[in-house]
This record gives structure tokens, C-alpha cells and sequence, in this order.
């Protein structure tokens, strides 16, 4: 791994509705920077039943097939000298969606899994919400059966599940075991995700500095896990701008990241190594 950051795997366009920025942007500002790799992956859409009661925002079936798979295939075939663009989205591992999968894949590179949301009862839940004991195991059986799945190549903000908990307890540490032994298991990149210090870096200015004050994720506690497995890992913008890639949150976690000597990896084996 050399020290200079040189590819992205986690980006968000306009059509999500909460972020900026078109396909084109993002690979011209890849190739400003000499990336090797840039990798789209905005939100992935839900059937309209699932959409209409989640009401999450992303882009529709309609402009996913119509404007999204167009512009990548574009950006492709257009850049192909310059940089490998490489097309996918981020999206959950759900009941509903189980006969998707398949078809993305045959339309994409490759599936980042971002699960933002738990079924409960029936119900589902955002991971953002006040999660009971549960619930949390809910939220890793759901992630370790995706990874089983052989579906997705990167689990993006993997401890998520202790958005709502400021102080790392026996059941962080043992739900962050179950899903790194999976994600190694099954070869899946766990990601560190810098957005979430983007959004957080107001409110909690220290990262590591201070013992104890942590960003809802990063979480340095899971990535000690993760460096005592010697998990690969991958630090991804979560762009939502062209102009978040490769900011100064990302060179404030990437330094941390090599200082904690974590394996960290910037290609996917059977994609772009
Ligand atoms: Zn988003
Ligand atoms: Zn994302």
C-alpha cells in the first residue's frame, strides 16, 4: 500500500436527492487527483411498495435504469485511458430485495452493503434510532447472512450499530467480532467510512487524541478488532460531493489509519486487482 490515497469506492450523485454532483464530476475530479479507480455507488433503489413505506431517499427504478446505468456505461467507455471507473451501488440486504441482487450484478461491477435499516417484528427500523440488545444482534445477523451471501465485495460504516452508544460495552465487542471473523470469512472489505467524521467533526472535534470521545463511526475500537485480525480494510469518502473526495477528514483518518498499521486496501480481488 503506498502512502498517497489513490481511489474511491463510495460516492453519491444527484439522484439520491441528498447529494451533489453527476457520474462525469466525480471521475473528472478522480482524474484531477491520479486516482486509478473511481467507483460509483450511489443509494440503490427500492421496489416502489418498499420505497413508499421507508421513504428513503434515492433514486427511483426508473432513473436508475433510465439515467444511472447510462451515464456509467458513458463514463466508462469515455475515460477508459485515464482511469478505471467502475460501476455499482450501495444498498441493503433485505428480504424484498433478494431477487435483485442477481440482476444488479449482471448490470454492475459490484455491491457495497449499507445497511441502514433493520427488520423488526416486520417493521423496519433505522439504524440511526435508539437500538435495544436485540436489536443489535438483529443488525449483525443481517449483515454477516449479506456477506454470506457472496453478494457484496465492501461493508461500508460496519459498526453503524453503535451509532446511539457513546461508551464501547461487551456487546459492541462482541457483535464487532462476529462481523469481522464474517467479513474475513467471506472475503468482504470492511469500510472505514470518512463521512462519518465529516458529519460528526463539529460536534466532536477529537478522534483519537482523547481516550474515550470517538466519532458515532469511525469507532476506533471495532478498527483495534480489525487490526488485531488483520482484516482488510478500505477507507472510503461516502462522497456526497465531488469535492468531499480526498478532503482534509480523509487525510485526517487515513493518517490514522496508518499509524494504527491497519491492512489497508485499495483494489477489490476480481474486479480491478
Ligand atoms: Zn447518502
Ligand atoms: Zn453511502
Amino acid at each position: 500500500m503506498n502512502k498517497k490515497i489513490s481511489a474511491n469506492y463510495h460516492t453519491h450523485t444527484f439522484l439520491c436527492k441528498h447529494a451533489i454532483g453527476n457520474v462525469e464530476d466525480y471521475v473528472k475530479k478522480a482524474i484531477s487527483m491520479q486516482y486509478h479507480t473511481i467507483a460509483i455507488t450511489d443509494h440503490g433503489p427500492f421496489p416502489k411498495f418498499l420505497q413508499k413505506r421507508l421513504k428513503s431517499r434515492r433514486m427511483s427504478i426508473e432513473q436508475y435504469n433510465e439515467i444511472y446505468l447510462d451515464a456509467l456505461q458513458k463514463a466508462k467507455e469515455l475515460h477508459k485511458n485515464e482511469i478505471c471507473v467502475l460501476s455499482g451501488i450501495e444498498i441493503e440486504y433485505m428480504d424484498e430485495l433478494q431477487d435483485k441482487y442477481k440482476e444488479f450484478l449482471s448490470q454492475l461491477d459490484f455491491l457495497v452493503l449499507g445497511q441502514h435499516y433493520i427488520k423488526v417484528d416486520d417493521i423496519y427500523k433505522s439504524i440511526y434510532d435508539e437500538l435495544s440488545e436485540d436489536e443489535i444482534h438483529v443488525y449483525a445477523k443481517t449483515v454477516t447472512q449479506a456477506m454470506k451471501s457472496g453478494y457484496f465485495k465492501i461493508i461500508a460504516h460496519p459498526e453503524i450499530f453503535a451509532w446511539n452508544i457513546n461508551v464501547w460495552n461487551k456487546l459492541c465487542e462482541e457483535v464487532s467480532n462476529e462481523i469481522i471473523d464474517v467479513a474475513i470469512e467471506n472475503n468482504v472489505i470492511l469500510e472505514i467510512n470518512v463521512n462519518g467524521v465529516r458529519n460528526s467533526f463539529y460536534q466532536r472535534k477529537e478522534f483519537y487524541q482523547n481516550e474515550g470521545i470517538n466519532f458515532p463511526y469511525p469507532r476506533r475500537e471495532f478498527w483495534e478488532i480489525a487490526k488485531a485480525k488483520n482484516a482488510k480494510v478500505m477507507i472510503n469518502d461516502d462522497a456526497h460531493s465531488p469535492n468531499r473526495m480526498n478532503d482534509e477528514y480523509t487525510k485526517y483518518i487515513y493518517d490514522i489509519a496508518l499509524k494504527m498499521n491497519l491492512n489497508i486496501v485499495d483494489r477489490i480481488e476480481g474486479i480491478n486487482d
